[in-house]
């Protein structure tokens, strides 16, 4: 069995954030179909699956929960439990390192699209403004992607728009491509928080980003409640 070739159709990881969003409006803009997968790794936020399907929703394209339950067997993170976010110290990477996460979600993904004869993956990863997360890297998306197309026999491409991007250029991106107001639906922090702390390192990761780009973030223009 083959996979169809690559080009017409893409399939794109979708977390509800800010970095998946740009993503999934990147590949509207280049692929004739796009479906959208959400991995339910049991993150604690639920809220980011509510945002993912909305973002789907607003784009009028396919949404699929892939299930993935491990990493709350596997622990030690605090995005899986209710471990404090805490932010790195020297030399360490943050305890919202979820380790091996997008190796098994562009793993995922890859075997969803393999399914419906798709070999084109399309995820947020970045490496310029990361967390410390060694699994965001180009040479680990090279890697991988050489590992799918052994593994599944198919000409997989991963493609990472935003890998050497800064926030500000991501923000700017997704504006330029018509579709900043999708991020009024987008979920950041790791607090969970609606409207978002903003004191948590997602929430000023995201806001630094916006006041260097030198736009409002529409979801925090949306998040203010009349008084
Ligand atoms: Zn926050």
């Amino acid at each position: 069995v083959t996979a169809a070739p690559a080009g017409a159709a893409a399939v794109v990881l979708l977390s509800g954030g800010q970095d998946s969003t740009t993503c999934l409006a990147w590949a509207m803009a280049r692929f004739s179909r796009v479906v959208t997968v959400t991995i339910d790794y049991g993150q604690r936020h639920r809220i980011e699956l509510d945002a993912a399907r909305r973002i789907a929703a607003a784009a009028n394209v396919p949404h699929a929960l892939i299930p993935c339950d491990s990493f709350i067997a596997l622990g030690g993170n605090s995005l899986t439990s209710s471990m404090p976010v805490e932010a790195a110290s020297a030399g360490a990477l943050p305890n919202s390192f979820v380790p091996g996460r997008n190796l098994v979600f562009l793993t995922l993904a890859a075997a969803f699209a393999w399914q419906r004869g798709i070999a084109d993956l399309v995820t947020g990863v970045c490496q310029t403004d990361y967390s410390g997360y060694p699994d965001c890297r180009a040479d680990t998306m090279t890697a991988l992607q050489a590992a799918l197309r052994a593994g599944m026999d198919c000409p997989f491409t991963i493609h990472a728009p935003l890998m050497h991007l800064t926030k500000a250029e991501t923000v700017l991106l997704l504006r330029d491509l018509g579709r900043l107001d999708w991020l009024s639906l987008s979920h950041t922090c790791y607090n969970g928080a609606v409207p978002p702390c903003g004191t948590c390192p997602a929430c000023q990761l995201r806001a630094k980003g916006f006041a260097a780009a030198g736009l409002p973030d529409p979801l925090l223009r949306a998040a203010v409640r009349p008084t």
